[in-house]
């Protein structure tokens, strides 16, 4: 039998609503995803999956997996898929993702868009695809423009969010620095790792039929691509 119902909550309720979705918001480094995805998250009032962010909270923890994964995070280089994957599955079997969840930076890879395409068919929850498209050179320019305060930890952006005064915190006054994945020989490992492996995906979800929906994320300021991105939820 299918499963339809996305939560015991709703049992006997009428089937007036859609069920759960998977949102995979797809894109570059520097496309923006983490910004859409948590206002998305605020919208439908569902979890903001981030792999990024969960390796990197082990790393803080200094637990095994922190450890395993520390140098390739610093280095721009892509964790193991086991690893990856297993952090997902985790993740999915919390209740909080019964009614749909955002996926930010997962899948990365032809093994973990396998893996999730597994994991949500067992489940029966379709994936939407939200492609963020965005132009080289402005990739480029947002990574390459990250600063932060060393004191505060408030990030800034030479191109979007430039400091009142230049290379000095604002609340602090402190000077501002490159952080260690924002350098750019690790930008450019990063931008080539999403050009061999991760981009193809959108191939792979294509052959499978999969719905991918394309936003244009170069120029606008993020609410504006966010609107975007609502329009087409609401009209899809
Ligand atoms: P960005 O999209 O700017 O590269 P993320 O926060 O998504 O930043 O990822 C930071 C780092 O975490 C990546 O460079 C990589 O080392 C690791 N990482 C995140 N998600 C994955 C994933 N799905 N597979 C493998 N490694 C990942």
């Amino acid at each position: 039998m299918p499963n339809t119902d996305s939560g015991g909550e709703r049992a006997g309720k009428p089937p007036d609503k859609p069920q759960a979705l998977a949102f995979v918001l797809f894109g570059s480094p520097g496309s923006g995803k983490g910004t859409q995805s948590k206002l998305l998250g605020q919208l439908l009032g569902i979890p903001q999956i981030s792999t990024g962010d969960m390796l990197r909270e082990h790393v803080r923890h200094g637990n095994a997996v922190g450890t395993a994964v520390e140098e390739k995070l610093k280095a721009g280089i892509l964790v193991k898929d086991e690893v990856v994957n297993a952090l997902v599955e985790q993740r999915l079997a919390e209740s909080d993702t019964a009614r749909g969840f955002i996926l930010d930076g997962y899948p990365r890879t032809a093994a973990q868009a396998e893996k999730l395409c597994g994991m949500l068919a067992a489940r029966g929850i379709p994936e939407l695809v939200i492609h963020l498209v965005v132009d080289y050179n402005v990739i480029i320019a947002r990574l390459t423009g990250r600063r932060q305060c060393p004191v505060c930890g408030t990030l800034y952006n030479l191109v979007s969010r430039a400091p009142k005064v230049s290379g000095a915190c604002d609340l602090e006054g402190a000077k501002l620095i490159v952080r260690e994945d924002d350098r750019e020989s690790v930008i450019r490992e990063r931008l080539e790792e999403y050009g061999h492996q991760t981009r193809p995906i959108l191939d792979y979800f294509r052959e499978k039929g999969k719905r991918i929906y394309e936003v244009d994320a170069s120029h606008d300021p993020p609410e504006a691509v966010f609107r975007k991105i609502e329009v087409l939820i609401r009209e899809r």
